[in-house]
């Protein structure tokens, strides 16, 4: 999309950037051990079985790291032609899952009719199961979402006064051009 505002488009980048540096981090740290200590960890006479175990090796930092996964996303604009709403079981408590801790989840997936013609499912909301969310979604709504954030939200209609931050979230005034809590370009088609 490049008819976003640029303070937008700066947070594309810094959200990349976030993502990458520790990433590029790890995979130099670990280079680094293998040059120096490598033939040492790996102390085999298989030469092709050393080459396997630096691959693998290198191939932790990304599996800490979650990159590239964690880059799959898009910025995307279009209007809600279907909805399904998956309520499944969560716990607030990984280390020590009990029942008192579980809860019902919503994952809202919604199907868009992007701007250029295109109709693709996108997973818009995943939170707890409570009686404001995930229902903020209705056919026919037009949305937005900003790359490498949580939030999907809604432009609004002529009539509508409010209108959620791509970025944070939280819910402007449609006055309003910037968001009052973090300051980023309000986005309302
Ligand atoms: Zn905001």
């Amino acid at each position: 999309m490049n008819n976003l505002p640029s303070d937008l488009k700066n947070h594309i980048q810094k959200t990349v950037l976030k993502r990458v540096i520790p990433c590029v981090l790890l995979l130099a740290v670990f280079g680094v051990l293998l040059l120096v200590w490598g033939r040492r960890i790996f102390n085999m006479d298989n030469p092709n079985m050393r080459i396997l175990c630096y691959i693998v090796t290198m191939l932790i930092p990304l599996w800490i790291t979650g990159v590239p996964k964690k880059l799959i996303d898009r910025t995307y604009r279009g209007e809600i032609i279907g909805m399904r709403v998956k309520r499944s079981v969560d716990n607030e408590s990984y280390v020590k899952p009990t029942i008192e801790h579980m809860f019902y989840k919503n994952t809202v997936y919604l199907d868009l009719r992007l701007d250029n013609g295109k109709e693709v499912t996108v997973k818009a909301y995943e939170g707890r199961d409570t009686d404001l969310n995930p229902y903020f979604y209705q056919k026919g709504d037009r949305v937005f979402h900003l790359y490498g954030t949580k939030n999907t939200i809604v432009l609004p209609a002529e009539k509508k006064k409010a209108v959620r931050c791509a970025v944070c979230g939280l819910l402007n005034s449609t006055e309003d051009d910037e968001c009052q809590d973090c300051g980023h370009t309000l986005v309302k088609d």
